[in-house]
């Protein structure tokens, strides 16, 4: 339990002790707050007032809940609650409202100051606002993404030369895995083409800080040549000492197009051009990660074309291949550019709103709707979709959100098909 300090700092006296340790307090970059046992608020430091917004006035007898809002994650609360109770101390991170009403996501923790009888009479809490830290994280992830989009193959070494990173188009060249040649060094590369007067001026260059380019001959994974355009730059560090290199390698053929060809095939149906199922799954499990660690809004559409065992039966599977040809067409025409429609299955589709909030979602659902009802189908007629649209909640997997929103087209389908449910 904790136990407080002697406020007495050394050599200096008790009154002076006190001032400092309170002059710290105010001017701590963290925020802090001293309730007493029954959690109300005694004082509350200027990095708190300055990250809720509330004036010390504001916040003096309060309860510290009056920072909760719909985003706080109640199973951390009950983890503070059942903490204090166990072991007397918390640690934990959810997300707090600022008093204009904004949240932000908040790392705390919280200590008990005993009284003689051991009993809590007061509780600090240091807390720290991780929002920014957050966003940073999501940024690098995104640069790291960008990086792995890239044609041309990167990889980063330490100035001993091992290996640190290697993004997609780095294997795609080489045909090594990033995994495999991190801890590594480039040498693995080495073809035996180069002669000493070639690494005499690579090293000439890069010993003094120039970046190095040059036609350069490696050699792949399962053997054979392959010839790239390699240019290597140091990295300094704030000393001007160089801590990094960052080689970028373009293939010369056309392999890397033709291979990031295919692999956009395999992610496509073939039919409607749509996201396939397998590749539908994976932008479905970034899209509700990002939604979540941002707080973003996301929904999610399903659509299920009604009776087309009965266009098929009657008009033969041809015709029906071009119905759900023109559905994906309505699809795309109608959805955002941010958005992903995919072919599901058979004559189901998804599609996923980013950035969209349920009632927005139930317009897109509602025009897609309505856009494909009031098509003529050549002797066919009318063609209609049932539609299920759900909003991802903070708790939600994959898994989850895909049941709600299956189950909320059986809804329509059962309400008499052609129409769209939202919840
Ligand atoms: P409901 O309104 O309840 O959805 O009735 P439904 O007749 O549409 O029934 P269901 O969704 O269960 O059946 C889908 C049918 O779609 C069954 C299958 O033969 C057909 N189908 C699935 N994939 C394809 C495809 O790629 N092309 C064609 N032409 N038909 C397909
Ligand atoms: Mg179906
Ligand atoms: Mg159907």
């Amino acid at each position: 339990m904790t136990k407080v300090p002697s406020m007495n700092l050394p050599g200096i006296s008790a009154d002076d002790s006190l001032m400092l340790l309170r002059a710290a307090t105010e001017l701590s970059f963290s925020s802090i707050l001293v309730t007493d046992a029954q959690h109300r608020i005694l004082y509350a430091n200027p990095a708190f007032c300055a990250t809720t917004g509330y004036s010390p006035d504001e916040l003096e007898g309060q309860n510290p809940r009056i920072l909760q809002g719909p985003l706080t994650d109640k199973s951390v609360i009950e983890k503070l609650r059942n903490d204090l109770d166990t072991t007397g101390h918390f640690t934990g991170s959810t997300f707090n409202y600022r008093k204009d009403g904004r949240p932000y996501l908040v790392e705390w923790t919280i200590s008990p100051v005993m009284d003689e009888s051991g009993k809590p009479r007061f509780y600090i809490s240091v807390q720290k606002d991780i929002t920014q830290l957050q966003a940073e994280q999501s940024t690098g992830n995104l640069f790291i993404k960008a990086i792995d989009a890239a044609y041309d193959g990167i990889f980063i070494t330490t100035a001993d030369g091992v290996i640190e990173f290697a993004n997609q188009g780095f294997e795609i060249i080489t045909g090594y895995r990033p995994a495999e040649v991190v801890g590594l060094k480039p040498s693995v590369l080495k073809s035996g083409e180069h002669d000493d007067a070639f690494y005499k001026d690579l090293w000439g260059h890069l010993t003094s800080g120039v970046p190095f380019r040059a036609m350069v001959v490696n050699r792949h994974k399962h053997g054979h040549k392959i010839h790239c355009q390699q240019t290597i730059t140091p990295v300094k560090n704030a000393l001007g000492e160089i801590s990094h290199y960052i080689s970028i390698i373009k293939d010369l053929s056309d392999r890397v197009f033709e291979e990031l060809k295919l692999r956009e095939q395999a992610s496509h149906d073939g039919l409607t051009g749509l996201l396939n199922r397998r590749a539908g799954e994976i932008e479905l499990d970034l899209s509700l990660l990002k939604a979540q660690e941002n707080s973003s809004p996301f929904c999610i559409l399903m659509a299920d074309i009604d009776d087309f065992k009965a266009v098929n039966d009657t008009f033969g599977h041809n015709r029906g291949d071009d119905v759900i040809e023109c559905v994906a067409g309505v699809l795309e025409k109608e959805i955002r550019k941010t958005d992903k429609a995919v072919r599901w299955g058979g004559e189901e589709f998804i599609v996923l709103l980013p950035f969209c909030g349920l009632e927005k979602a139930t317009v897109i659902a509602e025009s897609i709707r309505i856009a494909l009802a009031s098509q003529v189908f050549d002797e066919i007629g009318q063609v209609t979709l049932s539609i299920g649209v759900t909003e991802s909640r903070n708790e939600d997997t994959p898994t989850s959100i895909l049941d709600r929103v299956d189950q909320l087209l059986y809804d329509s389908k059962r309400g008499g098909k052609n129409r769209v449910t939202a919840a």
